[in-house]
């Protein structure tokens, strides 16, 4: 979403009054002609909500009238308000590419952080007011510091730094590179083989700052190799890394697209399962009894298999049948996950496709079968509860933080205006108005 000038100019002023505003705890006042509340299920009308130090203050009927002389008045009447959104599989630090896998030789660390800090803006312009970041070098550590402390305009985010597998796995950084070039790399860099490694594989990213743990117990379709949907590591070393995750407070997200894979690490306690693209019948029922949540991302899904058969060397050739075997099996999965009562988390694996567009996973949830109300709960009251963030996120409940988003008409109606929205506040600033 390229911004024009005028816009990116009222961006950066909107940043600095939004600062200045929290600063001497002046109110503002939405005045929303329509406000979704997720909770209750139900499109309220002519509504103001109350904003104070970047919280939601109230939500009261009617359109109030300011009581202080620098309080400010935003005017939404034409406008559906929804609680910000949140995307539970990106990754900030990438965007696909023709040459994605030259830039591990071209690209400076230096380069990549300017590169994160420009999808980070892209996102939250999007809506995206919160994000889970599933896997970089590191560099997104760093921009979840320096967005946290307003230094540079992005989402809220909670990464896992640089996501773990076992040699030769989906996160091993090395696959398909000359040895002699990479070297052989170790728990510190997110490889792990035993037990022993995989706990210390989580203790380095819990050292380096991580919010979570990411892990891959099957192949993946990007990664250069041969297989993308066999286990890659043992129920041992999986519970290795759940029970060291929990002892330091961290959830566990795991990547996978095999059943086998999936059900050793819904056995071994995982909190989410990624993509979950194969997976069978008794899956489904292990993801129930353990209360495992899914995260789907349709749009990655999708996204692969379009570019391997748009172009014929997008990916490496070992990529190319992966992309197109696995990609569009996903939005059929998730509809079967959803119709047998898993819970479901929104996210989309944003940097697989462009950032910015990641409302386009609401129409694929839709499609296949998902009332439009339950995909936008998928990404807020469910999203916030997978991150451990429901007394903060998730709706415009009095005491959250006021992350705020308005699309024109109703996405009750019509779920594709969510992929154009007018109005963004991320913690009582305002990113986005037109
Ligand atoms: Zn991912």
């Amino acid at each position: 979403m390229p911004l024009s000038t005028p816009a990116k100019h009222l961006f950066s002023t909107a940043l600095l009054l939004g600062l200045s505003t929290a600063a001497f705890a002046q109110k503002t006042y939405l005045h929303c002609g329509r406000l979704l509340d997720v909770r209750a299920g139900k499109l309220l009308t002519e509504q103001t909500l109350v904003i104070e130090n970047g919280r939601v203050q109230a939500l009261q009927a009617g359109y109030a009238t300011p009581g202080g002389a620098a309080d400010k008045v935003v005017d939404l009447k034409n406008r559906t308000v929804l609680p910000g959104l949140i995307d539970c599989h990106v990754h900030v630090e990438g965007e696909t590419s023709k040459d994605n896998f030259l830039k591990e030789f071209t690209e400076n660390p230096g380069d990549v952080a300017y590169a994160a800090e420009a999808h980070a803006r892209t996102t939250l312009l999007a809506g995206f007011t919160t994000v889970r970041d599933l896997g970089g070098s590191g560099i997104n550590i760093s921009l979840r510091n320096a967005i946290n402390r307003g230094q540079v305009a992005g989402p809220r985010i909670f990464t896992v730094g640089k996501a773990i597998s076992g040699t030769g796995g989906h996160m091993d950084p090395t696959n398909g590179y000359r040895l002699d070039l990479m070297g052989v790399p170790g728990p510190a860099d997110g490889v792990a083989n035993g037990p022993d490694q995989c706990r210390q594989a989580v203790r380095e990213q819990y050292k380096r700052g991580a919010d979570l743990i990411k892990i891959a117990s099957t192949g993946g379709v990007l990664s250069v190799a041969k297989d993308g949907s066999a286990p890659q590591f043992t129920e041992e070393e999986i519970k290795a890394v759940v029970e060291t995750a929990r002892d330091l407070g961290l959830n566990v997200a795991c990547h996978a697209h095999g059943a086998e894979g999936m059900k050793r690490a819904i056995r071994a306690g995982v909190t989410s399962i990624e993509h979950g693209t194969l997976m069978d019948d008794e899956t489904i029922r292990l993801m129930k009894k353990y209360g495992t949540w899914y995260v789907p991302t349709i749009t990655a899904g999708k996204s692969v298999a379009d570019s391997a058969a748009k172009y014929p060397n997008y990916y490496p050739p070992l990529v190319t049948p992966k992309a197109l075997a696995i990609g569009p099996k996903l939005q059929g999965t998730f509809g079967k996950a959803y119709k047998a009562g898993v819970k479901i988390a929104f996210g989309t694996d944003a940097s697989v496709f462009r950032h910015g567009v990641n409302a386009m996973e609401f129409q694929y949830m839709v499609e296949a079968g998902m009332p439009a109300l339950e995909a936008l709960r998928a990404a807020t009251l469910n999203a916030a509860e997978l991150l451990g963030q429901t007394p903060n996120l998730g709706s415009l409940e009095p005491g959250k933080l006021a992350d705020v988003v308005a699309v024109e008409g109703d996405p009750l109606q019509d779920i594709r205006t969510m992929q154009r929205v007018r109005f963004v506040m991320k913690q009582g600033v305002v990113y986005r108005q037109e």
